[in-house]
């Protein structure tokens, strides 16, 4: 049982993500989860929304992912990747690219999201450093998240990530504004213009693009049109620059292809996979290039790839994530995000109508209200446990991105929360005090 003293504990001791250590949010101790349900440590049950921030594409529990783990643990929990290897890597391996988009072949495992941007970034620079050309700099969209480690930090929207509190420790790369042209819309050549004009700019000096593709996540759940990651690739090739994809988010399945890439029909020089690579039950991520970008390093005067991270190639999340790609590959998951599309199409649309609500946007298994105004975060978290379901909202958004095998009937009570949250004033902050 948690114990009041374990919630005082967790309360004055435990850092919990973006929130106060003197007057931290409320958190909800959990015992257990299975399938589609967080269970409380007071028995309440709540219907997962928020996939544990992208991960748990499968659901909680899943019994191959669970064999898969304990077969591993009795062989080998850890062991070094230093001069060692082990069938899990390997397996993962051949696994990762059966399915990532054609031409990119090598692949670095590394320890977190926020690490393989750090590693994605870190081979872009070191690319071009045995070159006539030091090219150092990235370009990116306003807008994006990549993490929240240094290198990734600087590439984050500005704005979202407050820059300016890091004013002179972050590096200082380049931005073009938010993509306007929404997935869906028809598409608006002058969009790529501010991009066109910073290739044309700063070419030189740039050693990558970075973007998520298609679906811009932490930084404003939007949707922009394949047609703009198309003229990034072609500008890309154009200036001999290099494109590093981060799919952290969008990766196996999220927005109805396998990787948001596909619906540009583009590859990346260099692709960011996480979250959903274990299926949600350990921390993996892996930063996978070609072969060009392979050999430019390993021909660089470093003469090898300056990074090895303490766990890199974990035995126990290799094993679980090639399993998670073993059920992605029995193709389920495609019919799973289709019939969740038209769900939260056919459920959320109404919305755009509501007083409280600027826009609905929908996308494979992603489905975003934006308010008018920004949640109040306490109230709206206590509103939405009180309904029994599981949804954190952020700013003004409120999104759900549920588990692959959520039913019918789960999902549709997460919405009527959404509803039912949506008709009450005071679980947003009053017009007066943003
Ligand atoms: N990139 C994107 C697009 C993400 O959504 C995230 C996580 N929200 C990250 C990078 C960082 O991943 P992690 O939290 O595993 O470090």
């Amino acid at each position: 049982m948690f114990s009041t003293e374990d919630s005082e504990f967790d309360r004055h001791h435990l850092w919990h993500p973006y929130t106060s250590m003197l007057n931290p949010l409320p958190c909800y101790p959990v015992a257990s989860a299975q399938g589609c349900c967080i269970t409380l440590e007071t028995g309440q049950q709540l219907v997962e929304g928020m996939s544990s921030w992208w991960a748990a594409i499968h659901g909680y529990n899943h019994p191959d992912l669970n064999r898969a783990l304990s077969e591993q643990m009795v062989k080998m929990s850890h062991v070094m990747f230093g001069g060692l290897t082990h069938r899990p890597a390997v397996a993962l391996g051949r696994q990762l690219l059966a399915i990532v988009p054609q031409g990119l072949s090598k692949i670095f495992l590394a320890d977190s999201g926020s690490v393989s941007v750090e590693v994605a970034m870190k081979m872009a620079m070191q690319f071009w450093s045995g070159g006539q050309q030091r090219k150092q700099k990235f370009l990116t969209l306003r807008g994006g998240y990549h993490g929240d480690t240094y290198a990734a930090m600087s590439v984050c929207d500005p704005d979202n990530s407050m820059h300016s509190l890091w004013k002179g420790y972050l590096p200082e790369h380049l931005f073009v504004p938010v993509p306007q042209c929404a997935f869906d819309h028809p598409w608006q050549e002058s969009e790529a213009d501010a991009l066109r004009a910073a290739f044309a700019e700063h070419h030189h000096s740039l050693a990558a693009v970075i973007v998520e593709p298609i679906v811009q996540g932490a930084g404003g759940m939007r949707f922009y049109h394949p047609q703009l990651l198309k003229r990034i690739r072609e500008l890309c090739d154009r200036y001999d620059v290099l494109l590093i994809a981060d799919e952290i988010a969008t990766g196996f399945g999220r927005t109805g292809k396998m990787f948001a890439c596909e619906h540009a029909k583009i590859t990346p020089d260099i692709l960011c996979v996480g979250k959903g690579l274990t299926g949600g039950t350990m921390t993996l991520a892996a930063t996978i290039t070609t072969d060009r970008v392979a050999k430019g390093i390993s021909n660089s005067p470093a003469g090898c790839f300056m990074h090895g991270p303490t766990f890199m190639g974990n035995p126990l999340a290799c094993a679980v994530a090639t399993e998670s790609l073993k059920i992605l590959a029995k193709g389920d998951w495609s019919q799973q995000v289709t019939r969740i599309e038209q769900q939260l199409k056919t459920g959320l649309y109404p919305l755009r109508e509501h007083k409280n609500v600027n826009d609905v946007r929908v996308l494979g298994a992603i489905g975003v209200v934006e308010c008018h105004r920004p949640v109040a975060m306490a109230e709206i978290q206590a509103f939405f446990v009180n309904q029994g379901v599981w949804i954190r909202p952020f700013g003004k958004l409120i999104y759900l991105m549920p588990p692959y095998v959520i039913s019918e009937e789960q999902l549709a009570k997460l919405m009527a929360a959404i509803f039912n949250a949506v008709e009450q004033d005071a679980l947003f902050i009053p017009p007066d005090s943003f």
